[in-house]
């Protein structure tokens, strides 16, 4: 069974004060829920705060929403691996859609970085997902397998398995358009089909995938009752305390 993981993706929102606020109400919200693993996906300037209130067991686990592929070196505006981990950090999002469209990042750059999180013990929730022309296209299982094959280059079995995989239709992304469940499952189906294709069926089944695309609390338990999704990247609606731990509560009960 794969344990559900919801992660709330602020975005370049929440002043510190604003995410201290946002935990007082969520952690009282969800009480000892553990049955669902949760990440906070804070901006860089309220990671150091939010991993203090989060604790060293974190009940919540505290997530990055980029890093740099390098250990060090000329690249200001820029934080490395090894900043976040000395944050407590767990978990990195990588090659969010609008890393990629906004700020040039290719499947290569993605894959620069996923392998300087791994090797730094973090996990990567990777993103992937095709934009509304692609889809209209037809091309979806082609760009999924070739964002697949581009950004996990490299990755071992065993790596791949503390992957976390988010699918991310473009065009569902802050639009309050939301992928069917059967669009979603069908493109976690291929997700999970390419992974056992490219290494091997065990590992593909452990790897957990998330759907992120306008999730909210009234359509996240008929996404994540799908069999292959096993979570949520949740953007906008993971900004209101409650409304972000109904998700996580529609999760629990599933
Ligand atoms: C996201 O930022 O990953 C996301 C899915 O955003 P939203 O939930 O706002 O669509």
């Amino acid at each position: 069974m794969r344990k559900k993981i919801i992660a709330a993706n602020w975005k370049m929102n929440m002043l510190v004060s604003e995410a201290e606020a946002f935990l007082h109400t969520f952690m009282h919200e969800i009480g000892g829920e553990n049955s669902v693993e949760i990440v906070i996906v804070p901006p860089f300037t309220a990671l150091s705060r939010v991993s203090e209130i989060l604790g060293r067991d974190q009940k919540a686990k505290l997530g990055a929403q980029n890093m740099h592929g390098e250990k060090s070196g000329a690249f200001t505006g820029e934080v490395n691996a090894a900043m976040l981990r000395e944050l407590y950090v767990r978990y990195v999002v990588l090659g969010h859609s609008e890393r990629r469209t906004l700020f040039g990042e290719t499947d290569e750059i993605v894959n620069h970085k996923v392998r300087a999180a791994i090797d730094a013990a973090l996990r990567p929730i990777v993103c992937i997902g095709e934009t509304l022309a692609e889809r209209d296209a037809h091309q979806v299982e082609a760009v999924l397998r070739r964002q697949i094959e581009g950004s996990l280059h490299g990755v071992n079995a065993r790596e791949l398995a503390e992957i976390v995989i988010a699918y991310e239709p473009v065009w569902a992304i802050g639009t309050g358009r939301t992928a069917t469940p059967q669009q979603a499952q069908e493109a976690h189906a291929f997700i999970r089909r390419t992974l056992s294709e490219l290494w091997d069926a065990p590992t593909a089944e452990k790897v957990r995938i998330q759907y992120g695309g306008s999730v909210k609390p009234q359509n996240a338990a008929e996404l994540m009752r799908e069999n292959d999704i096993d979570g949520a990247l949740v953007g906008g609606a993971s900004l209101d305390p409650r409304g972000f731990a109904d998700i996580v509560k529609a999760a629990a009960a599933l």
